[in-house]
């Protein structure tokens, strides 16, 4: 490089455009379209694949690893359909049919709908460079100095969060990315965590044949939500022939062959546990680590707090938002692009000068569902959907609640859904205002129940409306008949 063009990468000229967003996962997308639909110029930096964590190693593939298992189980719970079942699943399809819904990981496809949406891609990898500057360094080394002038987003979400255990690197463990995209079915799979991402792996390699081991160092598995839970969910994985070891921790791995040999997983209570992968389901970490936030006084390797529309208020002058994952504040894409719509009106509206009513009718301005009305789907076996609090939740938060319980297998719906059906279905009563303040159901078949909970949650419906709201029969809907029942009857 002569001295001229390294001056110019050192020093590249100011490229100014109204918004910046950092990031094109689900979440960063979803902002741009907002802004570049209110009218902005909006350019999105992506150091990897345009559709982010959830298009390529998250949602899509997970959903599509666990999807044919659950046909299948599906089938054999049902007389008449099971004795159409003559063989196990099709390993090879079930992986095929996997790559087509991570797009084979290519993005083309959403790099198009950016072009169309008229949203410009820089890629490489962007790192705040001050107040309202984002340095980008191209994958051929070449550098960018993008400014806005009206906000910066930051979209980048979160990577698998690794404990610093000793031989962890040398033993090349999986994290979620190799879960939801590797090639092969490993014979024996030991898996660390016992939380969402572990409970869905653990179904979805045990139904392709793999010899799963759980290692939790909790009591039980989806420690987050109603307890009966993690126990019908372990009750289930244990009978599809997954080992499941609650208060065990992990001290060190140990790869034996530099490649493709066996790994050893070594535990606190002195065994050694010998897999041929072993997945670290153990949680989050922000990507925030080389993102320049110690040029704006933030801390590298933190989350961004943020209010309710989105902006990080630690930082002056009302320029910088963070949206998605990498805000904490509900770690599923649903609630990220949620967000991303409030950022991206209010992002709009402050950039024409609209004045932001608190009252606004549709409260398009203040994503308040994130406090109160998280949905979440588990797609283990059986399924577990939640929205709102859970009780213990409800408690910590001072609510005065009352718990109203159903046993699943006794609504007609159910029973006619699968032979034998078991599940629960929960709801808690915020006792003084007469309303819903969490539901979870889990059984076969009940994701596709949660909206009607979404709703009575987020719309605040009182209990003695939702008696009006009559379910059909015979659906697994009519636990809500019986739960409305039970609370009504004191049970
Ligand atoms: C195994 C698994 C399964 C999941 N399943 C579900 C599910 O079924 N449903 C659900 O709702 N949620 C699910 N989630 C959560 C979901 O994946 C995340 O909530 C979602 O991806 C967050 O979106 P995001 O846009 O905030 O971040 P991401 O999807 O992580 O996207 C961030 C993007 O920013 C880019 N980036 C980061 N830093 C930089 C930088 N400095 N410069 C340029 N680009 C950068 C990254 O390359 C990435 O493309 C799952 C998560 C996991 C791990």
């Amino acid at each position: 490089m002569n001295r001229t063009s390294d001056q110019a990468a050192q020093n590249p000229s100011e490229e100014p455009y109204d918004v910046i967003v950092l990031g094109a996962g689900p979440v960063g997308e979803n902002v741009a379209e907002r802004t570049a639909a209110a009218g902005l110029s909006t350019v999105i930096v992506e150091d990897e694949l345009v559709g982010g964590e959830c298009s390529y190693w998250a949602c899509m593939p997970s959903k599509a690893l666990l999807r044919s298992g659950a046909a299948l189980s599906d089938a054999r719970a049902v007389g008449g359909a099971k004795e159409a079942v003559t063989a196990a699943l099709d390993d090879a399809a079930v992986l095929r049919r996997r790559d087509g819904f991570a797009s084979h990981w290519r993005d083309d496809s959403q790099v198009s709908w950016l072009d169309s949406a008229g949203i410009e891609l820089v890629r490489g990898r962007g790192r705040l460079d001050g107040a309202r500057r984002v340095a980008v360094e191209a994958p051929d080394g070449r550098h960018r100095l993008l400014v806005a002038r009206q906000a910066v987003a930051v979209c980048t979400g979160s990577r698998a969060a690794l404990p610093p255990l000793p031989g962890l690197d040398a033993a090349r463990p999986w994290t979620s990315r190799e879960a939801t995209s590797a090639k092969e079915v490993p014979v024996r799979l030991a898996i660390v965590g016992g939380g969402v991402v572990g409970a869905e792996m653990a179904t979805a390699w045990r139904s392709l044949g793999s010899a799963v081991t759980m290692l939790v160092r909790g009591d039980g598995l989806l420690p987050r939500m109603e307890p009966f839970a993690g126990e019908l969910v372990s009750e289930a994985l244990t009978e599809a022939g997954a080992e499941i070891r609650t208060g065990v921790s992990v001290t060190g791995v140990r790869r034996e062959a530099a490649a493709g040999g066996p790994v050893s997983v070594l535990l606190d209570d002195g065994e050694q546990l010998v897999a041929d992968e072993v997945l670290f389901a153990t949680g989050r970490a922000p990507h925030t680590d080389d993102l320049g936030l110690e040029s704006i006084g933030l801390t590298p390797g933190s989350w961004l707090e943020v209010d309710e529309s989105c902006l990080v208020t630690a930082v002056p002058g009302g320029w910088l938002y963070a949206v998605g994952d990498v805000n904490h504040r509900a770690l599923v894409t649903h609630q990220g692009k949620y967000q991303a719509r409030i950022a991206g009106a209010v992002i709009g509206a402050r950039a024409h000068g609209v004045p932001l009513p608190e009252e606004e009718p549709w409260g398009a301005y203040q994503a308040t569902a994130d406090s109160a009305a998280v949905p979440q789907v588990v797609f283990s076996e059986p399924e577990v959907a939640s929205v709102g609090l859970t009780a213990a939740e409800a408690e910590r938060r001072g609510l005065r609640v009352r718990v109203v319980d159903q046993d699943l297998g006794s609504v007609a719906g159910a029973a006619l859904y699968a032979d034998g059906y078991r599940g629960r279905a929960r709801l808690v009563v915020d006792l003084d205002r007469g309303t819903v303040a969490g539901a979870t159901f889990v059984g076969r078949g009940v994701a596709e129940l949660l909206h009607s909970a979404t709703v009575a949650v987020a719309g605040e419906v009182l209990l003695a409306r939702l008696w009006h709201a009559v379910p059909s029969f015979p659906t697994i809907s009519e636990v809500w008949l019986r739960l409305l029942e039970g609370y009504r009857d004191g049970k």
